[in-house]
């Protein structure tokens, strides 16, 4: 029998309570206005949002997916092309993929490490390959600087999935300003999250920016003019002005995240058996994810459990172990297999408390001292 949960792995509803009288305000502004659809707070929340990821133009969407799927077609990827994607993610950034009709290619993990690196990219380049596709698992930026340098000399586009990394940085440039694009999801759960489904895509290229624009509203700007094959992702008035009062919070929210991370780090670091994540230099993760590496992942995951702490696995295998996707799996047992067997989320959340996390770190102590 489990215990009743002490430390929950996030607790959304007191996400929105910690800050309930400014999402209310928000909420009477867009009722009060009577404008529901491609309005004033869409617009506000582009701008901010674009200025948070240092990038020209945000064009908001219907969800994470979308904003993957419409930026891979905005940029002319479709049937004929190979996109390279991380074997180990979110099945999101393969779906996405094969949405436009194009063929997605694994690339693994980095030995020790979660992301891929531009040194796999480069290996696993074939003559198809049109695009690369990283993705800035659980917060920390894959490879940024150098997947910009290895795409520029390849020709390729770089879109990153960014849907886990909102304000995080590598050599203090924002996750969303490496590649040619960057898709963003705001699913309730993630850094920066709406009350219901989100998304955008940021970039810096004006073509592109107006094309995804298009695409997301019925293959035109204006009503009436549809000049391309579009469809409907579109994000609405009332989760963009939610999510400018989120955006405001993602500075002391990401803050609050890093000093759950020192706290398990400080605490956890040198117990025998059990892996820690790992900063290189000139990182500065938002830990969405606080993921430890242990060979007993179940038997730990349960002794939590029955000491009240909520934990889950991202995710229990890779991508091409789904069915979707069980073609383009290689046959031996592969770096992403292994990670998926090891890997577990502690919890966290801007507004766990000290005392939260020393206890989920007294439950992880004790199932390592004999
Ligand atoms: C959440 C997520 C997505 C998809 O976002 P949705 O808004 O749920 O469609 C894509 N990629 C990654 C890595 C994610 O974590």
């Amino acid at each position: 029998m489990n215990a009743p949960v002490a430390v929950p792995f996030l607790d959304l509803g007191a996400l929105y309570r910690a800050d309930a009288p400014d999402y209310d305000a928000a909420y009477r502004r867009v009722m009060d206005h009577g404008w529901w659809i491609q309005g004033p707070e869409l617009q506000a929340f582009e701008a901010e949002f674009a200025q948070a990821c240092g990038v020209a133009h945000a064009v908001g969407v219907g969800n994470g997916l979308d904003a993957l799927a419409l930026a891979l077609r905005a940029a002319g990827i479709g049937p004929g092309h190979e996109v390279l994607v991380p074997a180990h993610t979110f099945i999101a950034t393969w779906l996405a993929v094969a949405q436009v009709g194009a063929v997605p290619r694994a690339v693994e993990p980095a030995p020790g490490g979660f992301n891929i690196t531009a040194a796999g990219v480069a290996r696993a380049l074939g003559p198809h390959t049109r695009a690369v596709l990283p993705v800035h698992l659980y917060g920390q930026v894959a490879d940024g600087p150098a997947l910009a340098d290895l795409c520029r000399a390849h020709g390729l586009l770089l879109l990153e999935d960014a849907a886990q990394a909102h304000g995080a940085q590598q050599d203090r440039r924002p996750a969303g300003s490496f590649g040619t694009a960057a898709a963003f999801s705001f699913y309730p759960g993630k850094n920066l999250g709406a009350f219901g489904d989100g998304g955008a895509v940021v970039t810096d290229d004006d073509a592109l920016a107006e094309r995804v624009r298009k695409l997301r509203n019925y293959g035109g700007l204006q009503r009436y003019q549809h000049e391309e094959l579009g469809g409907n992702s579109r994000l609405d008035e009332l989760q963009a002005a939610f999510l400018r009062v989120r955006l405001a919070r993602l500075a002391a929210h990401n803050a609050a995240r890093q000093a759950v991370a020192t706290q398990y780090q400080q605490r956890l670091d040198g117990l025998p058996g059990l892996t820690l994540p790992d900063v290189p230099p000139g990182h500065q993760p938002a830990w969405h994810l606080y993921v430890v590496r242990c060979a007993h992942r179940d038997a730990l995951q349960a002794h939590l459990a029955r000491q009240g702490v909520q934990t889950l696995v991202h995710y229990p295998r890779p991508v091409y172990r789904f069915a979707p996707f069980a073609a383009h799996g290689p046959a031996h047992r592969t770096l992403a297999d292994a990670l998926c067997d090891e890997i577990l989320s502690l919890p966290m959340s801007p507004l766990l408390t000290p005392d939260q996390v020393d206890r989920v770190c007294d439950a992880v102590t004790d199932f390592f001292t004999p």
